[in-house]
């Protein structure tokens, strides 16, 4: 199944990288909707984005003001002239965001992980012209990411794009939500006109890895960043660690270098044929060794062997990992491509054995 997509064509904004959306993780009070709004506008920011409904992973939090918060959407938009954004996670928030003329919805991280939801939000979508932004859901699921895309287009949305916020995972260190940049690269092979949004914020979890995650964005060719920004971030009721000033915002997006992704250049295609050839050379040096590992099969097999010589294994993990990062590669990265090897390796000896 294919994507219609239409560009989002947004009112007032131009077509240019990064299409920036800001503003805080929540709508708490008028005032700070207000003063937040008001300086960001100030910075250039034509996109207001905050959280009227709140999704807590414990029950006891901060979970958004709800309706209440939609007339300072409305001031927002009538004082400034900003777009808005605001997170929708049920055919009611649909409703009350469409009818308060919220101009963007997105669906949250949480949500995209529950189909019946997502279906759910589709069908109150029906007949609806409003442009649909699709959070990954938290885990890395790029068929779940697609199917929410899916369910929401077949509900006739067609100015829709994604949002990358990073993948929850268990032992990351330096990330809330660790990027793990193949999905979103692998969504964008799927459906190359599909834009991608990245939310720095969630991925990062802390401020100061909103720069750095957005240069990495914009050098993956993605169209926008969605930050969170807030006039007080240390007060923040929800995500304080990753929330900035506007003005740092602009600070950030300022230093931002966006190169253009044009066609590529004479000699990037020299380089891509040399990458060719290694490659070719790869397979060559993959056929060999498979080769050999099943004579060693034969071998095993005439003298009553078992098939996985556990010693054996860890000395080549061990031995490539250290030579890796004497090439400068990480040991990981080594260890993780020889335990694939070694597991299709064992697949083809194993065939051999019980032939
Ligand atoms: C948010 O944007 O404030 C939010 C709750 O994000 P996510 O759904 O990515 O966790
Ligand atoms: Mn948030």
């Amino acid at each position: 199944m294919d994507l219609e997509i239409t560009p989002l064509a947004l009112q007032g904004i131009e077509q240019k990288r990064p299409l920036v959306i800001a503003g805080p993780c929540s709508a708490e009070t008028e005032e700070q909707v207000m003063e937040t709004a008001q300086q960001l506008v100030h910075n250039g920011v034509k996109i207001f984005r905050a959280g009227v409904w709140k999704p807590r992973t414990k029950p006891g939090g901060f979970e958004g003001v709800g309706v209440e918060a939609l007339p300072w959407m409305q001031r927002v938009k009538a004082e400034t002239g900003m777009l808005t954004a605001t997170e929708v996670a049920t055919p009611e928030h649909v409703e009350a965001a469409l009818k308060a003329g919220i101009d963007i919805l997105w669906i949250g991280a949480r949500t995209t992980a529950n189909p019946f939801s997502v279906q759910a939000i589709a069908d109150a979508l029906k007949g609806v012209d409003v442009p649909v932004l699709v959070k990954n859901p938290v885990n890395p699921d790029i068929e779940l990411w697609t199917g929410a895309l899916l369910r929401i287009n077949s509900a006739g949305i067609k100015r829709i794009g994604a949002i990358h916020r990073g993948f929850s995972s268990v032992d990351s260190k330096l990330y809330r939500n660790p990027p793990m940049w193949h999905l979103p690269i692998e969504l964008k092979r799927r459906f190359p006109t599909l834009p991608i949004i990245c939310d720095p914020s969630h991925m990062g979890g802390r401020r100061d890895l909103i720069a750095p995650l957005s240069q990495q964005a914009m050098d993956l060719g993605f169209e926008g960043l969605m930050v969170e920004s807030h006039c007080n971030p240390d007060c923040a009721w929800s995500d304080a660690k990753q929330q900035v000033l506007p003005e740092v915002l602009d600070f950030i997006l300022d230093r931002l270098v966006i190169r253009d992704s044009v066609e590529a250049t004479e000699s990037i295609s020299q380089l891509r044929k040399q990458i060719d050839e290694l490659d070719n050379q790869l397979m060559d040096l993959l056929t060999k060794r498979m080769r050999v590992s099943r004579e060693i099969a034969e071998y095993k097999k005439l003298h009553n062997m078992t098939v996985v010589q556990t010693t054996r294994y860890s000395e080549i993990l061990d031995k490539r990992g250290a030579q890796g990062a004497l090439c400068g590669m990480s040991p990981d990265f080594i260890r993780d491509i020889y335990e694939h090897i070694h597991e299709e390796s064992v697949r083809q000896q194993l065939e051999i054995i019980n032939k």
